[in-house]
């Protein structure tokens, strides 16, 4: 028998805690017999703190087994269960190729996304701008989907990690969100208990980035890579630029477009191309479906080109109740804002460096995001054609062309974009779309 106050206390005063203090933590968490200001002072003691491998594997599997942990085994699904996670960036569509590439490769995807948080877009506020998508069906049809289409991206239901629920809700307002045990607990409690076999995590990089350097995104994936291969599942990390916008869109319905527009083939940001292509290669190397990279890249490339990805992408939509039709009349179906209006630089020049947060920003204060959590979304606002680094901006080439509802909202975006560039003369030191891969053998 243990005492909250003495789990905090022994780890305040710089001692390991065991797998069993933990457990005895976090089931008090989730039964609501730890109060919240016992779970602040815990994550303020760890803050100030770090925990070990060991503690945080610890700490994963508690908060993972706090609530259901889904066995697909009764599905025979027939092929490996593999996911992918990101840490969260700007104009980030990739969930949305990236499932359906996989799936039509043999690989099965049940993927739990979460909603926008803070300046970063969230896959589900994306599919739900696709009429009659059902983020939240039952596990039934979740399960039959995800066999049907071999992808089924859906939200967390309050039974996946509880524990991490209120955690989190308590960082949020204590200062305690910026941890590396606590984020890494956090992301693979809920990922873990959606029954994988393997996941890639998409670690960003750069001004639109959750973590502030590059050395700090490097050690959140270290340990993320430690710890879930240390929890049982096998687990690469990518490191992946966010000092741009990733694809040529901001926004909710404007990345849906992008995203079916890459599936058909009809236009592909070679960014976006570059940076799924990695994630998905790697995951279809986890899971045993390519033998190595080279091999992965030509399965990924034909079920592009042959309309496979496409179809599966169509028959995930349609299996959640979205039209039939989605990959053809795409047009027909997503909102469109009443003011479709490009932005110009006031001078010509090299755009040299982006505030991505910035840009984030601009998107959640036009409605594409939530400023608080019970905010709607406006599925029709955001940017299209956004320009990238390295490019001129001039008279031809425009900053970014804008979606907005009127123009009072057209004009704060502009000057939101213009003020989030540098441009000049000054040259452009090009950084890459994937900077490396931290694999479990990486660590020893
Ligand atoms: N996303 C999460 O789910 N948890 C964190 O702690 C940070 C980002």
């Amino acid at each position: 028998m243990y005492l909250p106050q003495e789990i905090i206390r022994k780890k305040r005063d710089g001692l390991e805690l065991t797998a069993d203090e933990i457990n005895f933590f976090i089931q008090g968490v989730a039964n609501d017999s730890v109060s919240e200001a016992q779970i602040a002072a815990f994550a303020m003691t760890i803050f100030f703190n770090e925990m070990t491998m060991s503690e945080r594997i610890a700490l994963t599997c508690a908060m993972r087994d706090s609530g259901m942990v889904i066995d697909w085994a009764h599905m025979n699904f027939g092929g490996p269960i593999v996911d992918k996670h990101s840490t969260g960036g700007v104009g980030d569509v990739t969930s949305l190729m990236l499932g359906p590439m996989i799936a039509a490769c043999g690989g099965f995807v049940p993927m739990i996304s979460g909603r926008g948080l803070g300046h970063t877009g969230g896959t589900l506020d994306k599919l739900e701008s696709i009429p009659g998508y059902n983020i939240t069906p039952t596990n039934e049809v979740f399960g039959q989907v995800t066999k049907d289409a071999g992808v089924a991206i859906i939200g967390q239901t309050g039974d996946l990690a509880p524990a991490d629920k209120r955690v989190y809700a308590t960082r949020d307002i204590t200062a305690t969100v910026d941890n590396i045990s606590l984020i890494t607990a956090s992301i693979l409690s809920k990922k873990l208990a959606a029954g994988l076999e393997s996941l890639v995590m998409d670690v960003k990089v750069g001004s639109g980035a959750f973590m502030p350097t590059y050395e700090a995104s490097e050690e959140l994936a270290k340990s993320i890579v430690a710890v879930a291969n240390g929890a049982g599942t096998k687990t690469t990390a990518i490191l992946t630029d966010m000092n741009q916008v990733l694809a040529s869109s901001a926004g909710n319905a404007v990345e849906v477009k992008e995203a079916v527009q890459f599936l058909t083939g009809e236009y592909r940001n070679p960014r976006l191309y570059d940076v799924t292509m990695a994630l998905c290669s790697e995951m279809l190397v986890l899971a045993k479906l390519a033998e190595d990279a080279d091999k992965a890249t030509q399965m990924l490339n034909e079920v592009l080109d042959n309309g496979k990805a496409a179809q599966c992408f169509g028959k995930m939509v349609a299996g959640l109740g979205g039209p039939a039709d989605f990959v053809e009349n795409y047009d027909n179906y997503l909102q469109k804002a009443e003011i479709i209006k490009p932005v110009y630089a006031p001078q010509d020049g090299i755009v040299s460096a982006m505030d991505t947060r910035a840009i984030g920003m601009a998107v959640v204060a036009m409605g594409g995001g939530r400023r608080v959590s019970s905010d709607s979304i406006d599925y029709a606002v955001g940017f299209e054609q956004f320009i990238r680094l390295g490019q001129v901006a001039c008279a031809e080439k425009p900053l970014a062309v804008i979606h907005a509802r009127t123009e009072a909202q057209w004009q704060e975006a502009a000057e939101a974009i213009i003020a989030s560039m540098t441009i000049g003369e000054q040259a452009y030191v090009e950084t890459p779309n994937v900077y490396r891969q931290i694999r479990a053998e990486d660590l020893a």
